[in-house]
Parts: structure tokens; C-alpha cells; sequence
């Protein structure tokens, strides 16, 4: 399974804001983008040209895959099976991304950042009904219960985690069992429930040039 395995901090300063992909480094002074407000790379600093109308949709589309740790292969699919689904392309695309079992791991307060919800799916850390996912990509559907395995609750990360469950919002289309650290898909989210400064029309454009 293919992930970019670069330095995240370079893929904030070329979408020029905070994609938050370092967990609590984030939230401090450390933070590159506070540091550096420029794209990386030679020309970074250079004023550079307009961006085109490609350029925009471009930007959007990679700031969106970036967000959710996705491939551009695979971001791909998600619009296919997006532009299958009724209703709104872009909404159904979000809807698809929110959905990934490392999203919702990251929603739920189990990890500090998306990649570390991958990681800590990746090594089996967690059940879907009570069975063992590996798969960060899964797809939840209503009614699904995500938990903390429960031979990984004396792994020494997620004692921390568990620690400090419970002290980050969860969206409603989720709940949050604190005790049995566990979370339940309550139904499908919405777009006001991404919350994310993503502009799904431009995506959208891009994949129907
Ligand atoms: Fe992005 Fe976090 Fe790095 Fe800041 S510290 S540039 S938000 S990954």
C-alpha cells in the first residue's frame, strides 16, 4: 500500500496552510508554516505567476488527498465511486474521505494526527465489530463500532492516548464511548461536518476537464 513517505512539513508550505500532520507539533511555535510562509523549494520565495484555472483546481485537489493521506490513484477511485453515487460529486467525495477507518481513528481523539491513525491501523491496533482491521482505506458504515484492540491497550502510545481521551470535539455524526474507548458511526456525515477548508467544486472541475 503506497503512502508518501516525504517531509509532511514541506506539503503545508506548498498548499500555504496548516494540513496538521504532525499531531501536537502542529499546535506549537515549531510549526513550519509560522516559520516559513513560503512554498518550499528554489522559487519558493519568488513572487511567481497567476495561478491558472488549472492551477487553482490543481492546488485543491492535492490539498484535499494531502488532508486525508491518499494517492493519487486512489483519490481517483474515490471520485469514480463519488460521480457514481447520487446527489452532489464533491459532497460524496468528502463523504467517502470522512468515512476511511484512519479518519475516523483521528476523529475519534485515537491518534493525535492522520498518518498516526494510519500507523496505529497499520499495526493492528484496532477492531471494527470486534474484529481486527489492518486497513486504513476501510470504508465504515452506519452502525459500526471502531475500537481499541484490546491486547493494545497496555502499549505504551496508546496508554497515552487513552489518557487523554475524550478532550477533543468529536463530530456528531460519531459518539465517543470514553470507558470502552470505543466509537460508533451514528450516520453518515454531512458537509457541514468536514469542517475543512476544502473547495470540492474545484476538484470536481479538475476531474471533468
Ligand atoms: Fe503542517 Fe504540522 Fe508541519 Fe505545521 S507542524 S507545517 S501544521 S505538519
Amino acid at each position: 500500500m503506497a503512502r508518501y513517505t516525504g517531509p509532511v512539513c514541506r506539503l503545508c508550505r506548498r498548499e500555504g496552510m496548516k494540513l496538521f500532520l504532525k499531531g501536537d507539533r502542529c499546535y506549537t511555535g515549531k510549526c513550519a508554516i509560522d516559520r516559513r510562509q513560503y512554498a518550499p523549494g528554489q522559487h519558493g520565495q519568488s513572487r511567481g505567476k497567476k495561478p491558472t484555472e488549472y492551477g487553482i483546481q490543481l492546488r485543491e485537489k492535492q490539498k484535499a488527498r494531502r488532508f486525508y493521506g491518499v494517492m493519487e490513484g486512489q483519490f481517483r477511485s474515490y471520485f469514480v465511486e463519488a460521480n457514481r453515487q447520487k446527489g452532489m460529486t464533491g459532497e460524496n467525495l468528502l463523504r467517502l474521505l470522512e468515512r476511511r477507518l484512519d479518519n475516523v481513528v483521528y476523529r475519534l481523539g485515537f491518534a493525535s494526527s492522520r498518518p498516526e491513525a494510519r500507523q496505529l491501523v497499520r499495526h493492528g491496533h484496532f477492531t471494527v465489530n470486534g474484529r481486527r482491521v489492518d486497513i486504513p482505506s476501510y470504508s465504515l458504515r452506519v452502525g459500526e463500532i471502531v475500537a481499541v484492540k484490546e491486547g493494545s491497550k497496555s502499549s505504551p502510545r496508546i496508554k497515552e492516548i487513552l489518557q487523554n481521551l475524550g478532550t477533543r470535539p468529536v463530530p456528531g455524526w460519531i459518539s465517543l464511548d470514553v470507558n470502552a474507548a470505543a466509537g460508533t458511526i451514528l450516520a453518515f456525515p454531512s458537509r457541514e461536518d468536514v469542517q475543512l477548508p476544502i473547495q470540492e467544486h474545484l476538484i470536481v472541475e479538475k476531474y471533468s476537464r
